[in-house]
């Protein structure tokens, strides 16, 4: 039986698909190419720490590696391996901006917030980067990134995110391919142009991790695997426990996003957790990538239920998407009619791998950040874009923990509206929204 399943456990292919290869071990791409992975113990007893955070994401890493160089003592307690949770598993794609676009942004937090929050998000690409040079994290990041129209209003929307990025922040690094310039770029008759960003890019998720990972246990942060954060009570100086440890610190940090589970049942109400999946294609060697693919940038399409896609470093096609309802088929089966249906001529490619994580999506697609009291301090949501924001995102809640909130409150004042019902009613809740924009996509 064929079924999508967790990065740690293995996964069988249907062997009534010709198409995928049957009884491969590995879930995903990534664990598959992984670099060396460090082992980090599990926490037994007492311990005292300047902060606790859970979580062994990007989010909980980056600002790890602040809070370290600023002196504190870090305790990081990650509930399964770090990277098990979206940081192992995503797209990789490094976008500049949010997930709404610009000009929704600023209508809804204001012009002057919206600005600061597109520096922000400048900045993140920019930390990332550093980060990756200066600790030498070996993940093959790239250059470019496309986001392609699909349909008119698709352009439309684009070109106005362009010239307003362009007019109000004075961003020179979008560029507009029409039709026929993008399909020099990219061989696929479904797209009608695409916006071009020379400062977005591509990376290997799960290395990008490991790597900062390494940084952060060299810098002297105690990491400890295994070790699920079970309670956390609030009070002058929390006390998180796990099944075998007890961890009292002055500050906590929760950074466990769609992962978190009902640890603080009021953060789970405030997003909902959707499924994505990505496929990797076996190895198409170098002619055919190039020729389907002259660019080394990734690409998104415009969709609500967007599509993603880009070049392994070992030249596959790795094809991302979210669960969709219409003509819901196994993951697998779903994401490899899109690619079919965005590159044909791949109809005889065997499709080595097939992954799926949680990503976060808040109301307004916009970053959930904030505190819990004086001394606990939040931030999920990415909406998508969690790869570049987390670093700055971490950057922030270090400097918050120093006293200096004044860039971390422009995150927290975003405003953001809970699931009607909470948590009891994000699942129906999720099922309408994602029948809406699937039928909006199809209009
Ligand atoms: C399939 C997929 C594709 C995506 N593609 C992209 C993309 O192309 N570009 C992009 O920018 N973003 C993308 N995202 C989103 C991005 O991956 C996330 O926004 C980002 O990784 C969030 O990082 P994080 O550290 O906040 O959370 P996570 O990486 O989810 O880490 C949370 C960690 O907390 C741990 N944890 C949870 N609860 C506890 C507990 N009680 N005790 C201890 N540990 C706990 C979990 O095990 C997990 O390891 C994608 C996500 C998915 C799933």
């Amino acid at each position: 039986m064929s079924k999508v399943c967790d990065l740690a456990s293995p996964i069988l292919l249907p062997d009534s698909h010709k198409p995928l290869k049957k009884n491969r071990m590995h879930s995903s791409y990534y664990d598959a190419s992984a670099r060396a992975r460090d082992a980090f113990p599990r926490l037994e007893g007492d311990i005292r720490t300047d902060v606790c955070i859970i979580g062994g994401g990007y989010t909980g890493l980056s600002a790890a590696l602040d809070l370290r160089a600023a002196g504190f003592s870090v305790t990081l307690l990650e509930a399964a391996r770090i990277g098990h949770g979206a940081s192992g598993r995503n797209g990789g794609q490094i976008a500049t901006g949010y997930t709404p676009g610009m000009i929704e942004t600023e209508r809804l937090v204001g012009r002057e917030e919206g600005r600061r929050l597109w520096q922000f998000s400048i900045e993140a690409s920019n930390l990332l980067k550093e980060r990756i040079q200066d600790y030498a994290i070996d993940c093959d990041l790239r250059p470019g990134e496309f986001y392609a129209a699909i349909k008119p209003r698709h352009r439309d929307w684009l070109l106005q995110e362009q010239a307003h990025c362009e007019r109000v922040y004075g961003y020179e690094q979008y560029r507009w391919l029409d039709t026929a310039a993008f399909r020099g770029q990219v061989a696929s008759e479904r797209f009608c142009g695409a916006l071009y960003d020379a400062a977005g890019g591509h990376l290997h998720p799960l290395n990008y991790l490991l790597g900062l990972g390494r940084a952060a246990a060299l810098a002297g942060v105690d990491i400890y695997e295994g070790s699920e954060a079970k309670g956390v009570a609030e009070g002058s100086t929390p006390v998180v426990t796990t099944a075998a440890g007890r961890v009292t610190a002055d500050f906590v940090i929760l950074a466990g996003n769609a992962y978190l589970g009902d640890l603080k049942p009021q953060l789970a109400a405030r997003f909902i957790p959707v499924d994505a999946y990505i496929i990797a294609t076996e190895p198409l060697g170098e002619a055919r990538a190039q020729a389907l693919m002259k660019t080394a940038a990734c690409v998104s399409d415009m969709n609500y239920n967007l599509d993603y896609f880009r070049m392994s470093a070992d030249n596959r096609l790795l094809y991302g998407g979210r669960d969709k309802l219409i003509g819901r088929a196994a993951p697998e089966e779903a994401l490899r009619g899109n690619m079919l249906a965005t590159f044909p001529e791949l109809a005889d490619v065997a499709v080595d791998y097939v992954w799926g994580g949680k990503v976060a999506i808040t109301r307004n697609l916009l970053p959930d950040v904030g505190r819990i009291g004086s001394n606990i301090y939040y931030a999920q949501g990415y909406s998508g874009q969690g790869v570049p924001l987390s670093a700055i995102v971490g950057r922030l809640l270090a400097e918050a923990v120093q006293g200096q909130a004044e860039r971390f409150d422009i995150f927290a004042r975003i405003p953001h509206k809970r699931f009607p019902g909470g948590t009891a009613l994000r699942l129906p809740l999720l099922s309408l929204a994602r029948l809406y924009y699937e039928i909006r996509d199809a209009l």
